[in-house]
């Protein structure tokens, strides 16, 4: 049964960014299976608490999709720990049970760290609800009978439709919330290069000085509040030849929530008063989005796009590991996601994408794929005429 509990905060965690680093991965583990034994051996395991109990298993889960740092990883370890300790049974712990639980997360483990794409989150958060569901049901009804069944088979559910919801509305790769175009023909050699979160001064300048050096030109997802702080730069990318795009006004992380989307006017606005254009393509901030924020954008005649090739460059000070990762992922098709800027806030450091960009180019090249403008990959004008 211990071992019940142990895989499923390792599944957790290896659908956290965390799985990049090992050593806080198993860090991470340690905090979970030490405050587990504590709350195994001191929580109340009356109706409330065991209730209590559960949630917290649902809303680390949860929370566990956002791990990006060390600290945040380690408060849902704890979290997870808290939730599963009253749950395990307190006869004794199952040694086969226990070392085949391990198995069954290292293979997780590996096959995660193996797909390496956003898009495998979204099976770990399958795999994830299983085991919930399993767990807080199974074990649950086991362990005490006073629990009522009618509590946990609603947390169950709600659990199940919070996974559905944020799938949907997060996975860049899925469209049951709404048209997004994530890749271009797979027959082709073509792929594009994209770039978020800018303009970002001398550094989304010097991205468009390496694609000019290498006769390529990219599309730049810009954020509107950087927009109206350095039109000139986005006068610039227009006038050498990239695509400008738009990319929120503000990239907050709830704002997508909102139904009438605003944002997405406003940034059209922007870059128009700055540039003259009026995009066509949307990428939303982290790629998440709802059926009204489709609307919004189909009405606005927009297409919303997010990506297929992405190296996680937002936190990565690696290079080399960057352009691997991107060259690795990208095939007929891609669109390949990087980052400029941060969050539309100006003077971040974003060199590590100036230092990739040209092993970027020459590995997609070594790899017989030709960079070619998103506009022209998916066929579609870059600007639309409604401003
Ligand atoms: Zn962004």
């Amino acid at each position: 049964m211990l071992a019940g509990g142990l895989v499923l905060p390792v599944l957790a965690l290896a659908g956290s960014p965390v799985y990049e680093a090992p050593l806080m991965c198993a860090g991470a583990l340690v905090v979970t299976v030490i405050v587990a034994l504590l709350a195994w051996r001191f929580a109340a395991r009356g109706a409330a608490g065991m209730t209590i109990a559960a949630v917290l298993v649902v809303v680390a889960c949860f929370l566990a999709n956002w791990v990006s740092y060390p600290g945040s990883g380690f408060v849902v370890a704890g979290l997870l720990g808290a939730g599963i300790g009253p749950f395990l049974p307190r006869q004794r712990v199952d040694v086969p049970l226990a070392l085949a639980g391990c198995a069954v997360a290292v293979a997780v483990l590996s096959i995660v760290r193996a797909l390496d794409s956003v898009s495998a989150a979204a099976l770990v958060l399958a795999l994830l609800t299983a085991a919930a569901l399993a767990l807080v049901l199974g074990a649950g009804a086991r362990a005490d009978r006073r629990i009522s069944a009618s509590i946990l088979t609603g947390v169950a559910v709600c659990y199940a439709l919070f996974s559905i919801f944020w799938i949907g509305s997060t996975d860049p790769h899925v469209t049951w919330f709404g048209a997004l175009t994530w890749h271009g023909p797979r027959h082709s050699n073509e792929v594009a290069l994209t770039f978020d979160d800018g303009p970002n001064g001398r550094y989304t300048l010097e991205t468009a000085n390496i694609l000019q050096a290498h006769g390529v030109e990219g599309a730049f997802f810009f954020v509107g509040k950087a927009v109206v702080q350095e039109p000139e730069v986005v006068r610039q990318l227009v006038a050498s030849g990239n695509l400008v795009g738009n990319h929120s006004y503000y990239h907050g992380a709830f704002s997508y929530l909102d139904p009438r989307y605003p944002e997405l006017t406003q940034t059209n606005h922007a870059i128009y008063a700055a540039a003259g254009v009026c995009p066509a393509y949307f990428r939303p901030p982290h790629g998440t989005h709802t059926p009204f924020m489709s609307h919004v954008a189909t009405d606005a005649g927009m297409t919303l796009v997010t990506w297929d090739a992405s190296a996680r460059d937002w936190v990565d000070t690696d290079a080399a590991r960057v352009a691997r990762r991107i060259v690795d992922q990208s095939k007929g098709g891609s669109i390949i996601d990087l980052h400029d800027g941060s969050d539309g806030n100006i003077g971040v450091d974003r060199s590590v994408v100036v230092r990739a960009l040209p092993l970027i180019i020459e590995g997609l090249h070594a790899k017989g794929l030709k960079v070619v403008r998103l506009d022209k990959l998916l066929g579609k004008p870059a600007y639309t005429s409604k401003c």
